[in-house]
């Protein structure tokens, strides 16, 4: 079978399972499995693909349109500019997260000084080895409760050739004993009875310890917020990911903390997203 013809059979399978981007996620699955750029099927639209690789690709395409996210499928997932593994041990990482990462770099470099920095729940890592590779004098601490979610952040920064990360299997701040000058999290706060809403690529496919905030999705915020002042060096950065409507709660949490200088920022899409914060004393 030809290139073209395979691609728009998929394209069409894609459509009918009523997925939102069926050309992008058939040519990205395709390239994957060919281990080719997706420029490459345009000037490659009559080749042939042998039957094996054929039959392989169908079955890719099935579980794509079963709801798999296509990073699951191929295996990872570009953030930050650096290609991520991931699997379904892991939040698959998403382009509104940069936001959170990029405020962070621009915090380090007002600073002008080495920093420790604490990523609670780093999931694959991006956002900690993210920061870790832009800046190679300073340390970062990546935690995470899942030991399958450290391993994952560890292969990355082997993969990604990042020396200045710690990996620490710890819940929170448990494994916990040094301090540091910025503390970044995205942590699960999705309130737990509204996640078999969510598109099915996230309720059934994404790691539900990654999702589930507690009954309000703020647990982690309020046991983070609380736990932190312990870790924070003196005038030091707090730094959250958020939902699109907990940035008032959020800012809150942080206040009742004795947190100064907080405020929101948004993503993207003009929602709410970041949650910062800096600790009075320490
Ligand atoms: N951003 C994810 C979603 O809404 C949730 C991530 C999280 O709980 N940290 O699908």
């Amino acid at each position: 079978m030809k290139i073209s013809q395979i691609l728009n059979k998929a394209v069409l399978q894609l459509k009918e399972c009523n997925k939102p981007s069926p050309r992008l996620d058939a040519e990205v699955i395709l390239a994957n499995l060919l281990e080719v750029e997706r420029l490459y099927f345009i000037l490659h639209k009559d080749q042939d693909i042998q039957e094996d690789l054929v039959e392989e690709y169908k079955q890719l395409i099935g579980r794509r349109c079963k709801g798999e996210p296509v990073a699951y499928i191929v295996g990872h997932q570009e953030f930050m500019g650096l290609d991520f593994i991931v699997n379904k041990k892991v939040l698959i990482p998403r382009p509104d997260t940069e936001i959170l990462v990029e405020y962070v770099v621009e915090y380090i470099k007002q600073r002008e000084e080495d920093v420790n920095i604490l990523d609670i729940g780093c999931g694959s890592g991006a956002i900690g080895l993210s920061i870790a590779s832009q800046f190679p004098k300073s340390q970062v601490t990546l935690v995470d409760i899942s030991p399958e979610a450290l391993e994952l952040a560890k292969e990355n920064a082997r993969k990604l050739n990042i020396k200045n990360g710690q990996f620490v299997l710890s819940d929170c701040f448990e494994s916990i004993s040094d301090k540091y000058h910025i503390i970044v999290s995205n942590p699960p706060y999705i309130p737990a009875k509204d996640i078999e809403d969510l598109q099915i690529e996230v309720s059934t496919y994404e790691p539900r310890g990654a999702l589930d905030g507690g009954i309000d999705g703020l647990d982690f915020y309020r046991r983070i917020a609380t736990e932190a002042k312990e870790y924070l060096l003196k005038g030091s950065l707090l730094a959250f990911e958020i939902g699109y409507n907990q940035g008032n709660a959020v800012i809150e949490i942080l206040k009742e903390n004795d947190y100064k200088h907080v405020k929101k920022l948004k993503d993207l899409g003009g929602n709410d997203r970041i949650v910062v914060g800096e600790l009075k004393t320490g």
